[in-house]
């Protein structure tokens, strides 16, 4: 079942509206993982019935364990969100934390699964479903869809096992369908979701898989505010830093030159200019169009895209030692060689007083200019 934007805010426990289930419909949602162990598990459970439900995860869960992340967006079930770290944003008072929370959770993600996996929705949950009129414009305005419950199966209570099993059953016999929330953390929900599914199953019930109308996560992701808090901001930093690592040691056509990644975080265009960057190659390896890692998916580039890294004059010694690389140039403008584009990059990233480097937070912005010649574009790399 899709679930568009324009649904709005879904699940009776919170809101007015749910989904537009049919008698005997079920979506399945497991909250605050993902983690080691319990995870896989629910995901064996879930594979055995042949069904897809939907991860609530939380930011600091995904930092930790991130191959869970993926392997629960590789076997087709929907990421969903669920703050930075559970913070109860109902009570709440600073409107930066809340902010960071709502957003952090979605970069964690985006962070480990990328831009367009298929997986990743803009469904949001607020932890302890705590909810203000407030946060919910937030949350729209973030174009996320708060995803509320219609059933609490209560595995976070601390009942039996069995009594899990009975209140679903119970609850959802009472409804007819609806929203179920569990968690994939619990080790009662462990123990006792493949009799919970098998007896769904007999008892008639269908788990509807739900997912996200196309654009409507690309347009949370371009709407994000990236975390600001330090505590934050220095987690999302070794997620990525890790995640680079990992493509870079797995892509056989796409080798970093150097031990200090490269990154784009941002590139933000004056015109509608495409721009392909990616960290230099040596020369013996040969560009694939897969070996573009790095290219910024919200600026896909185009055939004729063209970019290069702005030469300072001046530069002195060199923090940065990732490199630019600029495909597609014309003859005349390309670099030489890769090692020069490297020189390039290490001189961009050095002090210079032209004003488009700015040095700030770790990071060096470069600027560029583009083949139309239309504005600069800020990357960022790290040191
Ligand atoms: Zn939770």
């Amino acid at each position: 079942m899709e679930v568009p934007f324009t649904q709005g805010p879904v699940g009776r426990a919170s809101y007015r509206q749910t989904l537009p289930l049919e008698p005997g419909e079920v979506v399945l949602t497991f909250d605050d993982g993902p983690m080691p162990r319990r995870t896989p598990a629910v995901l064996e459970a879930l594979r055995t019935e042949c069904v897809k439900a939907t991860f609530f995860v939380v930011g600091t869960m995904v930092a930790e364990f991130p191959d869970i992340l993926r392997r629960t967006a590789a076997e087709g079930h929907t990421i969903a969100t669920h703050t930075w770290s559970h913070a109860y944003l109902n009570r709440q008072r600073s409107r930066n934390v809340q902010r960071d929370q709502i957003n952090g959770g979605l970069v964690a993600a985006r962070t480990v699964l990328g831009q367009t996996d298929p997986a990743l929705s803009p469904f949001f949950r607020y932890p302890g479903l705590g909810h203000t009129r407030a946060l919910d414009g937030y949350v729209a305005a973030q174009r996320l869809i708060p995803f509320s419950i219609d059933v609490d199966g209560d595995d976070w209570r601390r009942i039996t096992p069995e009594q899990v099993v009975e209140r679903v059953l119970a609850r959802l016999d009472a409804r007819g369908k609806g929203i179920v929330l569990l968690h994939d953390i619990q080790p009662r929900t462990v123990a006792i979701l493949p009799e919970l599914l098998r007896r769904l199953k007999a008892k008639g019930y269908r788990i509807v898989h739900v997912v996200p109308a196309a654009g409507d996560t690309r347009l949370a992701l371009n709407a994000v505010e990236e975390p600001r808090a330090r505590r934050i901001r220095l987690a999302l930093d070794r997620l990525e830093t890790r995640e680079f690592q990992r493509v870079a040691s797995a892509g056989g056509s796409f080798v970093p030159v150097t031990t200090a990644p490269a990154r784009v975080v941002r590139v933000a265009s004056a015109g509608d200019e495409a721009l392909a960057l990616r960290p230099a190659l040596p020369d013996s390896v040969t560009p694939t169009p897969t070996g573009h890692a790095w290219v910024d998916p919200v600026h896909p580039p185009a055939p004729a895209a063209v970019a290069r890294a702005e030469a300072p004059s001046a530069s002195s010694t060199a923090p940065v030692r990732p490199a630019l690389a600029a495909p597609n140039l014309p003859a005349g403008e390309r670099p030489a060689t890769q090692p020069a584009a490297a020189t390039r990059a290490d001189r961009a990233g050095a002090d210079t007083n032209r004003g488009r480097e700015t040095d700030h937070a770790g990071f060096v912005s470069v600027s560029l200019l583009t083949g139309q010649g239309a504005g600069f574009q800020e990357i960022r790399l790290r040191r």
